[in-house]
C-alpha cells in the first residue's frame, strides 16, 4: 500500500483538457464554473475541485 500523502497544493493550475494550455482563474473556483481557453477557444466546466478536474464542454448541433 502506498502513502500518497501529498499536501494541499494552494496553487490551483488547471489545464486545457484539449491542447494542455494553462488556464487561468479568477478568484473563486467553483463546480459548474464555465472557463474558457485562451488559446483553443474550447470552454471547459469545472466538475471537481478537490482535486480539480475539468470536462470539455460538448457542443450540440
Ligand atoms: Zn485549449
Amino acid at each position: 500500500m502506498t502513502t500518497d500523502d501529498s499536501p494541499n497544493n494552494p496553487t490551483l493550475a488547471p489545464v486545457c483538457p484539449e491542447c494542455d494550455t494553462p488556464l487561468k482563474l479568477s478568484t473563486g473556483i467553483n463546480i459548474g464554473k464555465i472557463v474558457e481557453c485562451p488559446s483553443c477557444g474550447v470552454e471547459c466546466e469545472i466538475i471537481s475541485v478537490n482535486p480539480l478536474k475539468l470536462a470539455p464542454l460538448e457542443e450540440e448541433k
